[in-house]
């Protein structure tokens, strides 16, 4: 096998993140007998400075609507954001207190996923991030209170992040690149999922239809409300797809009933431009309106620290050279993510080490509130928001019989938001 002949097989813009990898991996092989994990928390205890200097190129994602209506399909191990996950192991997928927000106890919301395979290591020759949210704001700012706690072992979550790897030669997909024409399919199904959110194991069944699968009770009667309860009298109309469209879908691919889930892009990634000029005080390409621009500049009166101006001044100005970013991506660039509040920023101790083999964790990536953007989340009071998501990750991406590994996130908030505390 060649990483090279399975990597130039396509020249899709989903294959990029892949290719961006093997070249750099060659480096992180080169330094594996050093001592790096010491100095990666060295580092983050240096002072702010050095961050605004951190010029090394990272791999940007940006959203696009799917080619395709097969585009997302799992077997072609795309990166996703909104809907429904692309579970990489679609049969043993996590159950139980994993898929609940710990503060309301509602199943999470599927936020994004990204294909980060790390070629180097035959258990990850595929290895997926999934990063799932509660969606609502209250939840997320008594997440904030917990994440302080450094209790990792006790604490309450409401946003959780899942690693899964597969070597190359695994039961679900074939050995070979897919070949991205609308034939890739999976060699085996994967579980049933919930017929309301699509997202989690649907275990539980209508016990009148015996057709309808749910995740909770919760969503059972969520989609009771919305319609089933008609649906369920006359199973034979039970909408699971269209029959013209029927033939043309991999055998799982279901219709999922909540109108709550948000839309699904593709997340298509690119380096950072290192030369492009800052657009920090045109915003013409922003996304955001002018008004909410003024809102933003504004926040800058509402940090009372100097470093905290400082460092929000710099987010903005990084960020602005590509508005539309929605992620950056570390692991190759070994830099550090770019924090927007420099007082909420985590210390080494705050970063709990891995559940699994219990090594340091290293930042991965990072996900920018323009994402809130794409997905049509409206700028209210109660409306879900956050200044940055940065997701750490196992960095030796260790392998156990835990097949969804979970991961860690550490949230920032806008302070307005934080105030409500
Ligand atoms: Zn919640
Ligand atoms: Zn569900
Ligand atoms: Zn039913
Ligand atoms: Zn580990």
């Amino acid at each position: 096998m060649s990483e090279g002949e399975y990597d130039n097989s396509s020249g899709d813009p989903s294959e990029k993140l892949r290719t961006l990898k093997i070249t750099s991996l060659d480096e992180e092989e080169d330094e594996e007998d050093a001592p790096m994990v010491d100095d990666v928390y060295e580092e983050e205890d240096d002072e702010e400075e050095e961050e605004e200097e951190g010029e090394e190129p990272v791999s940007l994602g940006f959203v696009e609507s799917p080619k395709h209506s097969w585009s997302l399909s799992r077997e072609l191990f795309a990166s996703v954001a909104g809907g429904t996950p692309a579970w990489l192991d679609p049969t043993s997928l996590p159950t139980g207190r994993s898929c609940l927000c710990d503060f309301c106890a509602q199943p999470l919301q599927f936020l994004l996923q990204v294909y980060a395979p790390l070629l180097h290591k035959e258990s990850t020759f595929h290895r997926t991030l999934f990063v799932f949210i509660c969606p609502s704001m209250s939840c997320l700012l008594k997440d904030q209170h917990d994440q302080w706690k450094r209790q990792p072992e006790k604490a309450f979550r409401s946003v959780k992040v899942f690693r899964c790897q597969l070597p190359r030669f695994n039961s679900f997909y074939s050995s070979e690149p897919p070949r991205h024409d609308g034939s890739d399919r999976p060699t085996r199904n994967g579980a049933i999922l919930c017929s309301w959110c699509g997202t989690w194991r649907g275990d539980k069944i209508c016990s009148n239809c015996r057709i309808a699968r749910y995740c909770s009770e919760k969503h059972q009667t969520a989609h009771w409300r919305s319609g089933h309860k008609i649906e369920c009298r006359q199973p034979y109309m039970a909408p699971v797809a269209s029959a013209s469209t029927i033939s043309d879908l991999p055998a799982e691919t279901q219709k999922v009933a909540s109108n709550h889930l948000w839309p699904q892009f593709e997340i298509v990634n690119e380096d950072e431009c290192r030369d492009k000029k800052s657009e920090y005080d045109g915003f013409d390409k922003s996304l955001v309106s002018q008004s909410q621009m003024d809102e933003v500049k504004s926040l800058l009166d509402t940090f009372e620290v100097g470093g905290d101006k400082r460092s929000w001044a710099a987010f903005q100005e990084r960020i602005s050279r590509e508005p539309e970013q929605i992620l950056r991506y570390y692991r190759l660039a070994k830099t550090k993510p770019l924090w927007p509040i420099s007082s909420g920023r985590p210390s080494k101790l705050d970063i709990p080490r891995c559940n699994c083999c219990g090594g340091p964790r290293a930042c991965e990536f990072q996900v920018l509130p323009q994402l809130l953007y794409y997905f049509g989340i409206e700028n209210h009071a109660d409306s879900l928001d956050w200044a940055t998501i940065v997701v750490y990750t196992c960095e030796a991406s260790c392998e156990n019989r835990v097949v969804y590994k979970e991961e860690f996130a550490w949230v920032q908030l806008l302070p307005q938001s934080a105030a409500t505390l």
